[in-house]
């Protein structure tokens, strides 16, 4: 790559969710500037005033601060490059490079019917390509059209497609600025590409007709080319487009569903790059790996399940604090619970175990949201089944053991294993009855560091609750 910095961007238009497959772009791009010691930019796309509201941008901006794909600059607001859009159309008409067209409405209306009932495809004829704008009609405002060439053909050396081509007789005088003197988007995208000092051009292969488009602009200004590399999109399980019947597609959805960033980022970027067999990849080695020539050009399909496993992964490799934290986070909405200083340092205490089998952090918070539960416990049906008069009489004598024991997880277990034996049991007698009772369900991590977790003062409180 010689002496060139890379300069990677990220330009979403904002539509009101970060879609996973934008993400992945954003990701590539970052990885990619971060690899080559380059700079990672963004820009909002934001010149569809309706659809670019300041929330639209807000979840873009969110959703990559929550993903960690944090660019080096504050980002560029299209919309506020128009003056520049302009100027550039007018170097270019003044150039030669694009002429006049005044066409009206209603003559381009006719051009694509005629086109069409003749069935050909419907492109604009040129026919003031070579006009003298003195003929103008009185009273048109013209656009201003990129004078294309008509022979030969425009190749795009893509990184990932490899030599792609058109030919230019397929492609007609675009408009790059309409007559009430706004960009098309085409012409905006090269201006600030250009302007923005982008190397690399890194998007979804949907926007390679676009390319085409775009390399007869800098060829007309006879700017250097960034290199483009387009990237399959994203599918679904049944090969079609990724929507949102397949499941979560926006990157704050998966945040709701307990997915840790660093996990999506790690599946996201295993989605359409090869390296190996390995799965798990932190964001560093991400970092010092990650290439365009591991990008496949074969469309990838997202796994759901093969995401969460990974997440499961993450989950019990992540610090119990930041987990703790978020459990909190998750539950400080429940009416049900009363999530005070004490149910929080027994939610912290049980993390560690709880985390083992989790997948989400919605799994995790629904796994310790007994710690927070106030007294009388609600019962599942199945765990209530278990608390016979016979059991309640013997938990009765627990809680007496319990109540001399040193509450550490070592210590409780000999005390109940002492009681078990004691009494003729075997400890999954004892055990179970007792997780029913402290915690109104049959599935718990282990009773000890259960118990150990819920503190003496409140495990006796459950056992005498149901004794
Ligand atoms: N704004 C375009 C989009 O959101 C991307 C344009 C580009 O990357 O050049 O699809």
């Amino acid at each position: 790559m010689g002496a060139m910095t890379v300069r990677a961007r990220f330009a979403p238009s904002p539509t009101g969710l970060l879609h996973i497959g934008s993400a992945r772009t954003a990701l590539f791009n970052y990885l990619f500037a971060r690899h080559h010691g380059g700079e990672f930019l963004l820009r909002i796309e934001d010149t569809d005033r309706e659809r670019s509201t300041a929330a639209a941008t807000e979840v873009i901006i969110e959703g990559l601060r929550w993903l960690g794909i944090t660019p080096d600059q504050p980002p560029v607001f299209q919309s506020t490059r128009m003056a520049r859009h302009a100027e550039v159309a007018r170097q270019m008409l003044a150039a030669g490079h694009a002429y006049q067209c005044f066409c009206t409405a209603e003559e381009l209306r006719q051009m694509r019917e005629r086109a069409l009932a003749e069935g050909r495809s419907p492109r604009y004829d040129g026919r003031w390509r070579d006009r003298d704008p003195a003929e103008a009609p009185l009273g048109i405002s013209p656009s201003i059209r990129l004078k294309a060439p008509r022979d030969g053909d425009t190749v795009v050396e893509d990184l990932v497609q490899g030599t792609v081509r058109v030919g230019n007789a397929e492609l007609d005088d675009m408009i790059i600025l309409r007559s009430d003197g706004t960009p098309t988007y085409n012409h905006s995208v090269v201006v600030d590409d250009h302007d923005m000092g982008i190397t690399h051009v890194i998007r979804g292969d949907d926007h390679l007709t676009n390319t085409f488009r775009q390399v007869q602009i800098y060829q007309a200004m006879g700017w250097d080319l960034p290199r483009f590399a387009h990237i399959p999109l994203i599918h679904g399980a049944d090969g079609a487009k990724l929507s949102k019947r397949h499941g979560a597609v926006s990157a704050l959805e998966f945040r709701e569903q307990g997915y840790l960033p660093e996990a999506l980022c790690n599946y996201l970027m295993r989605l359409g790059w090869g390296h190996g067999d390995a799965e798990v990849i932190s964001s560093e080695e991400a970092i010092r790996l990650f290439d365009l020539d591991g990008v496949g050009r074969a469309p990838s399909r997202m796994d759901y399940a093969k995401l969460t496993n990974l997440n499961g992964i993450y989950i019990r490799h992540a610090d119990d604090n930041r987990l703790t934290r978020d459990v909190l986070e998750r539950l400080a909405h429940r009416t049900d619970l009363a999530l005070g200083a004490n149910a929080a340092k027994r939610i912290r205490a049980l993390v560690p175990a709880l985390k083992e089998r989790a997948k989400t952090l919605v799994d995790l918070a629904d796994a310790a949201a007994f710690l927070a539960r106030p007294l009388p416990l609600p019962m599942e049906p199945k765990a209530a089944s278990l608390l016979t008069p016979e059991a309640r009489l013997m938990l009765r004598d627990v809680a007496g053991a319990l109540a001399a024991a040193e509450f550490t997880p070592p210590a409780i277990d000999a005390t109940l294993r002492a009681f078990a034996e004691s009494s003729g049991r075997k400890l999954g007698q004892v055990a179970q009855p007792l997780r029913v009772a402290l915690t109104g369900s049959t599935a718990s991590p282990g009773i000890d560091v259960t118990l150990a977790a819920l503190g003496k003062e409140e495990a006796l409180a459950r056992l005498a609750a149901v004794a």
